[in-house]
């Protein structure tokens, strides 16, 4: 392969700091986006760093805008995923691509903003390995979604054996030694901060404003975020499967106070009480039943389908001023890695 005389990846081939972000029908926003990043990552680290912009199954241009801003600044990566794999698989193909010292993830939007950058590498300085925005305010953003966000977070760690932080997101700045550990985690169902914060090491919030969206649509409506809540539940807890013997004991104890009742009816006045309790008991039995069979479905549906060891997704083509050949692994870019020159 011949080598142009500007190499930003070959001679830096680990620069000191990787951005991701995933995309999924964001041409409104990507050229703000680009102006803001490469500003805020200019700021810290000059020339030092690359923008990994991962289009994730695109209906809109993102893919040729994405395109086009390779063509202008050689220090953004892109890469086209096969399909739309969803947002964090999006993002595990951008940690994958990844080869900074440090790694920023951040969501295509600007609700998160880049220029917390400096803020968030101060603290690495002070020997964390993770900082993560926390957001102490969401603007624009409807009641029912933050009501629904909270509760999600109370139920999560409730759930999970070790803490989720709250109200966080994926924004967040982590050392090369956590992303490889993440890179490292082979599951297919993927709650990536949860991930993150089991890993450990040092971790620390820094606390931010989140704006509304630059531009277009969520992409986490009300049945999205249910999946990424069952995700996240089933990936870090197994009390659910659990629940089975507790609402057992529930329902027994419940189910000896009705016997006793009944009993004492029959002394009183000879009769047994009609058939409106027996059929609330065959229902409510019934239903407890078929939920909890549910849940066991649920958790063997994820073993099986976590046993089949596909690859979490697949790469079409990346794009670079200077290629990015390698990047992959070659089960995840089953074809000749094309390299378009930009
Ligand atoms: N996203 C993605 N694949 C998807 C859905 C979303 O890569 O299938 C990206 C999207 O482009 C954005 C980020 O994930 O950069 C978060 O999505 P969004 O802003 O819609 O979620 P919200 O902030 O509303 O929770
Ligand atoms: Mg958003």
């Amino acid at each position: 392969m011949k080598m142009g005389p500007i190499m930003p990846f070959a001679a830096q081939a680990c620069p000191r700091l990787s951005v991701v972000v995933p995309c999924h029908n964001e041409e409104a926003v990507l050229e703000m986006l680009e102006k803001r990043l490469s500003a805020a990552c200019t700021d810290v680290f000059g020339e030092d760093h690359e923008i990994i912009l991962v289009n994730d199954g695109s209906k809109d241009r993102t893919w040729p805008v994405i395109c086009d801003l390779v063509k202008r600044n050689p220090r953004i990566l892109g890469v086209d995923l096969s399909r739309n794999h969803g947002h964090q698989l999006a993002v595990t193909a951008g940690l994958q691509v990844s080869r900074g010292a440090l790694v920023m993830m951040i969501d295509a939007d600007l609700q998160d903003p880049p220029e917390l950058l400096g803020a968030m590498v101060a603290r690495i300085e002070q020997g964390y390995d993770v900082v993560y925005g926390q957001r102490i305010r969401r603007h624009g953003e409807s009641a029912f979604k933050r009501g629904s966000a909270s509760l999600f977070y109370k139920l999560l760690n409730r759930l999970a054996d070790h803490e989720i932080p709250l109200d966080t997101g994926d924004f967040r700045l982590m050392t090369r030694r956590v992303v490889d550990q993440l890179n490292a985690m082979p599951e297919r169902f993927r709650f990536i901060r949860g991930m993150v914060s089991w890993i450990g090491f040092e971790q620390t919030a820094i606390e931010y404003e989140r704006d509304p969206r630059a531009a277009g649509e969520t992409h986490y409506p009300l049945t999205r975020m249910i999946r990424l809540a069952l995700d996240a539940i089933t990936s870090f807890s197994t009390l659910p499967l659990r629940m089975a013997s507790h609402l057992g004991m529930v329902m027994g104890l419940i189910g000896f106070a009705m016997l006793g009742w009944a009993i004492f009816r029959w002394f009183q006045d000879g009769t047994i009480v009609g058939w409106t309790s027996t059929v609330a008991v065959v229902l409510i039995m019934g239903s407890v039943q078929l939920f909890i069979l549910g849940v066991f479905g649920d958790y063997l549906g994820r073993l099986y389908l976590e046993n089949k060891r596909r690859p979490l997704f697949i790469v079409r083509e990346m794009r670079s001023q200077t290629g990015a050949a390698g990047r992959v692994p070659a089960s995840a870019m089953p074809a000749v890695p094309v390299d378009v020159h930009g």
